[in-house]
């Protein structure tokens, strides 16, 4: 009699996946909590803990459907604590006949899977994931022959592909991109929503994993969970995303201010990418709630959205799956500093910083302008090694996998790909901040002071960055004005400017 065993991933808890249409006591399902994998990385124990939550959830569903489902709990005796010894056990103990799988999103994992099914004396399959919009490959066939990766045309091709706000071949409204209309600082007396959070009593798993060795960081409340865990609690958060916070989305995609944490952000990014629900679901449920409120939600605040999801997100799958894995090792500007030691606990005087890595320690979860406009900000014009910058942001959010957060850290913000993703760096100078914050005003620092005491760090090491890496950008048609201005500068500025930096720099555990 032939009997299969099925892999289901931490991050593949696709309810509508076409494994679990029909029940079939000829499959058995396994999924496990091991080593291998909170091991990989220092993970925030938020994470640690919303992913074997959600997998806990996810093997009761399908238990409760009448599938056979093999769980392999973190401290269990049998647990081999990786997948390749628990698949070999397994196999032999039940003398399974066929082993199957769904592609990962992780190359490492592919990697390893690839290379066990090969391994394996019984037949072997692998099928997709059923999660994405876009094929592994699709980015890099549209971009065929190309030098730069546009995210803007393979927006417009997605766009097309799933006649999503289109009218025939035209753009909804005739016009692709309304990111000029969004992007405003909160106003100073703006109370925004309270964001809706979950209270999961996780006191079980916090025991299981504190009678381990494993290394986490950050807090946690262990009887109120904030983050969703199962299909449910994803669905609920989307309903209170789009009746609440979509019509303002885009104008405050990029404010920031201290104390709130996600202001009209959808902290979807979680039940996203462990796939509780789909990217298609959630662009539906908002055009659904646009349309039934067009006075209420502005056609620009939902195609902000729709982009950040079937734009940026399969971008930079498709990037990742096209240039790995040489890309986990690119630093395009050689940078070798090593993070300063306050990432990790949040003591710093630099107001922005201290409430972005707190937050971040607090909650798991920062949102964009947050990872890439300060913490990634800093870390960039601070020359920290890419290596160590990837390893803090995989670690410390809930949503890190590394397909999408290598892309980001390493492409997006730290421009380490020398411009496959971004056409410059993401650096600013205080202004930036200030402009899309409330931080400064109350810092130690000043933000418009560039040198000598209490000058905000962010003047000097943005010109330092400029400066130093005049080969590499100075011939940038988008950075030309920067090079002006610096050019122009008096030599005795250019030399405070540069002698601060380096005082900075040298003091950096201090700032
Ligand atoms: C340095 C850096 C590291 C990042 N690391 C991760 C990561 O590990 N995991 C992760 O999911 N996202 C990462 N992002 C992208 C983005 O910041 C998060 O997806 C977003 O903050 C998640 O919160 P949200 O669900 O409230 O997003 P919202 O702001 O409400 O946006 C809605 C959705 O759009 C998608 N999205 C928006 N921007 C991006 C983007 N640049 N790339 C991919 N998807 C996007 C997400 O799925 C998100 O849930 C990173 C960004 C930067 C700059
Ligand atoms: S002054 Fe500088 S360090 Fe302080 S909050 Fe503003 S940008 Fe951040």
């Amino acid at each position: 009699m032939s009997k299969t065993l099925r892999l289901v991933l931490g991050d593949q808890l696709n309810s509508h996946h076409s494994w679990f249409k029909t029940v079939d006591d000829s499959v058995t399902y396994v999924m496990m909590e091991i080593r291998t994998e909170t091991d990989y990385a220092t993970h925030h124990i938020q994470k640690v803990v919303g992913f074997f939550s959600a997998m806990q959830e996810f093997a009761a569903e399908l238990q409760l459907q009448k599938h056979q489902v093999i769980y392999m709990h973190l401290n269990d005796d049998n647990n081999l604590q990786s997948f390749e010894k628990n698949i070999r056990y397994l196999i032999e103990k039940e003398a399974f006949t066929l082993f199957e799988y769904q592609f990962p999103d992780e190359y490492r994992l592919d990697e390893q899977l690839k290379k066990l099914s090969q391994s394996l004396a019984i037949a072997t399959s692998v099928c997709d994931s059923e999660h994405f919009m876009s094929s592994r490959d699709e980015l890099g066939d549209f971009f065929q022959g190309k030098k730069t990766f546009l995210m803007e045309s393979f927006y417009h091709m997605m766009r097309k592909k799933h006649h999503i706000l289109m009218e025939g071949d035209k753009p909804l409204t005739g016009k692709w991109n309304y990111d000029g209309e969004n992007r405003k600082k909160l106003p100073k007396d703006h109370k925004p929503t309270s964001p809706l959070v979950f209270q999961n009593k996780v006191t079980h798993i916090v025991s299981e994993i504190q009678k381990t060795d494993i290394q986490t960081i950050g807090n946690i409340d262990a009887n109120n969970f904030v983050w969703p865990i199962n299909r449910k609690q994803s669905l609920a958060l989307l309903d209170f995303f789009v009746t609440e916070c979509l019509a303002l989305f885009g104008s405050y995609q990029d404010a920031m201010t201290p104390n709130e944490w996600s202001l009209y952000h959808a902290r979807l990014s979680f039940s996203m990418n462990l796939k509780m629900i789909s990217p298609l679901e959630v662009i539906n449920r908002a055009i659904l709630e646009w349309e039934k409120n067009p006075d209420t939600i502005a056609y620009h605040q939902l195609e902000g959205f729709v982009r950040q999801i079937i734009g940026w997100r399969e971008y930079m799958r498709g990037i990742y799956w096209n240039k790995m894995p040489e890309y986990a090792t690119m630093n395009y500007f050689n940078n070798g500093n090593p993070l300063p030691e306050w990432f990790w606990t949040g003591k710093t005087k630099m107001n922005c910083l201290k409430d972005a890595i707190n937050q971040s320690l607090n909650y798991a979860y920062a949102h964009h302008i947050q990872r890439l406009m300060v913490t990634g900000n800093f870390a960039l014009l601070a020359g920290i090694h890419p290596d160590e910058v990837d390893a803090w942001y995989l670690g410390i959010y809930i949503d890190a996998i590394e397909w999408v957060e290598i892309t980001n850290t390493r492409g997006m913000s730290q421009f380490a790909d020398g411009g496959i993703v971004g056409t410059k760096p993401y650096v600013s100078s205080a202004a930036y901040i200030d402009k899309m914050s409330h931080y400064c005003g109350s810092c130690f620092y000043k933000k418009a002071v560039k040198t000598g005491d209490k000058a905000c760090p962010f003047n000097s090491l943005y010109w330092n960055f400029y400066d130093k890496n005049e080969d590499k950008l100075g011939k940038n048609p988008r950075i030309g004005m920067m090079y002006n201005v610096w050019r122009k500068m008096k030599p005795e500025d250019k030399v405070a400017l540069l002698e601060q930096a380096d005082y900075y720099l040298k003091n950096i555990n201090n700032l």
